[in-house]
């Protein structure tokens, strides 16, 4: 006899993995079937000479004690195993415009933040306490933001504009871009991005700011871990290509590309909407809702360098550098001329384990169209699953890391002295390792005209199919997190999630 699951997720991204614990700490049976070597989706990292590389994380918010991906977390069990490095208080991001030389600083604590900002914008001290209190207010406003409490969107809220809240706030133009520095955390289109957007996630590190110490990988680790204790099954290079429906229209099992058969009562996807979509099969779905999904635009993808750094050759630094080629960049970042790419970047370092005043790697940032990887569409490569993608390619990518080591080299003039090797990955690698449509990076835009048009809810037309995940919900580990419990208080129950939260302070 086939065994049957409670639940079987598809996909080991951070909502599947997290969901299933949830579900599998309350008794269920429950299996995650993952396509890819490696679990945890945009959790990934690789190794190079010896190092670590995280591919979609590069730091944390929100994990200092009683706050809310801390209490997450602790619900989940993974948070004392966690290793963490708080960054720079006084600034764990810093903006910087073309040739300027100050670097504008995101402090953590609120009012350190204001307090930081005041040193290079002194009259600006009410703007900036009044753009404190409104960001804390908003984040207020969200179902689970603040982990148990508040039921509904507040619909006033979801249509505020960043633009327009930001210019509202202060006219000091440079302080606007400064405010704004960190929006590659949301793809940088901050004209149409909605407020709530941009205060989700600036609020989430100004409470606090960490970065995972050997890579954001241990996460899924941890998460796996405990999902066995709780006996739930994990299974690697398991793709699932088909859903098995029965005549009244329940999804009854998946099949792999592998050609195994999973049977279950309930299904969560955390894949990618689209996959999900052509796995239903469009004619089982209201055109009203495929029309909407399927007209969403994918957000930027990117192109990243990893650059391993001879010994003691450059000190660390304990924070993000966020650079832009000018002040007006900032607003819409995502929309880089060819001719000056990159415009902006965003620059982070690892320290060293041995002399940790030196780094041992760096890795550098920037938008990448999908497009301009559209003539190797068709090719495919993973460490699994190795298909060169031809010289053309390699040659592409040569060009850009020279681009890319030629602006960083105007913020550190001797960087190529210290390099040993260097790796890169394109919207292709993006594309490849995650399934997401054209190497998006976090999903769909929003837009604050019809904030709801990109809000679907975990429930599906299929009843026992539920969704998850960065294009679904709000992105990054908080985002996809608080995502994930929403998924399982459909399941479950919004009483029973609240009532084991409201537990862990
Ligand atoms: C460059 C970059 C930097 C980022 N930096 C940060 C950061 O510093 N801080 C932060 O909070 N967030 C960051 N994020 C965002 C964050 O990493 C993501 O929002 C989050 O990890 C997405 O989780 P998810 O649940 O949507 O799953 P995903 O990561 O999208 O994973 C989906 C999983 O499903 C699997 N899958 C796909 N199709 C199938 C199939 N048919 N069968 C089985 N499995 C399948 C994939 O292989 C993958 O493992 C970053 C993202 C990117 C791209």
């Amino acid at each position: 006899m086939k065994k049957e699951y409670d639940i079987l997720v598809i996909g080991s991204g951070l909502g599947g993995l997290v969901s299933a614990l949830v579900l599998a700490k309350e008794g269920l049976k429950v299996c995650v079937l993952e396509k890819n070597n490696q679990y945890g989706g945009n959790l990934q990292t690789f190794s190079r000479d010896k190092l670590i590389f995280d591919t979609g994380v590069h730091y944390l918010g929100g994990l200092s004690k009683g706050q809310n991906l801390n209490r997450f977390f602790s619900y989940l069990e993974i948070m004392e195993d966690l290793e963490l490095q708080q960054m720079d208080e006084d600034g764990y991001d810093r903006i910087s415009f073309g040739d300027d030389a100050i670097e504008y600083p995101h402090a953590q604590g609120y009012q350190n933040f204001a307090e930081q900002l005041c040193k290079h914008f002194p009259e600006e001290k009410e703007n900036l306490e009044n753009y404190c209190e409104e960001i804390q207010y908003v984040c207020s406003q969200f179902p689970r933001y603040n982990v148990v409490g508040k039921d509904n969107y507040n619909e006033e809220i979801l249509h505020l504009n960043t633009k327009r809240f930001i210019e509202s706030v202060t006219q000091n133009t440079k302080l606007q871009s400064v405010l704004l520095g960190s929006n590659f955390l949301y793809a940088g289109d901050s004209e149409n991005v909605p407020f709530y957007v941009h205060a989700l996630t600036v609020n989430s590190y100004i409470q606090s700011a960490y970065k995972c110490v050997k890579g954001g990988s241990q996460i899924s680790k941890l998460l796996i871990r405990k999902l066995r204790q709780y006996g739930a099954e994990v299974h690697k290079h398991s793709e699932v290509s088909d859903f098995v429906f029965d005549e009244n229209n329940v999804l009854t099992s998946v099949r792999t590309k592998e050609g195994k058969e999973y049977a279950a009562k309930q299904f969560i996807s955390n894949i990618e909407i689209r996959a999900t979509i052509k796995l239903i099969g469009e004619e089982r779905l209201k055109k009203s809702f495929l029309n909407r999904v399927l007209s969403w635009k994918p957000v930027s993808s990117c192109f990243s360098i990893y650059i391993v750094l001879k010994p003691h050759s450059l000190p660390n630094f304990n924070y993000n550098i966020y650079h832009y080629s000018s002040e007006e960049q900032v607003w819409n970042a995502f929309q880089y001329r060819k001719e000056a790419w990159p415009e902006t970047y965003m620059l982070s370092s690892t320290a060293s384990k041995h002399h940790p005043e030196f780094a041992e790697s760096l890795t550098a940032i920037t938008y990448m169209d999908f497009d301009e990887v559209k003539e190797w569409e068709s090719t495919f490569n993973t460490v699994a699953d190795e298909h060169e993608r031809g010289e053309g390619y390699e040659k592409f990518k040569f060009e850009k890391t020279e681009k890319m080591l030629e602006a960083l080299e105007k913020r550190i003039p001797n960087l190529r002295h210290a390099i040993k090797r260097i790796y890169t990955s394109s919207p292709l690698s993006y594309r490849d390792y995650i399934g997401n449509f054209e190497g998006n990076m976090y999903g769909y835009m929003k837009s604050s005209e019809n904030p709801l048009k990109t809000m679907v809810s975990p429930r599906t037309k299929i009843d026992n199919l539920f969704l998850t995940g960065q294009s679904v919900n709000m992105h990054g580990i908080l985002g996809v997190t608080i995502g994930a419990f929403n998924t399982c208080a459909e399941i479950l129950g919004k009483d029973t999630i609240d009532r084991h939260l409201k537990k862990i302070i």
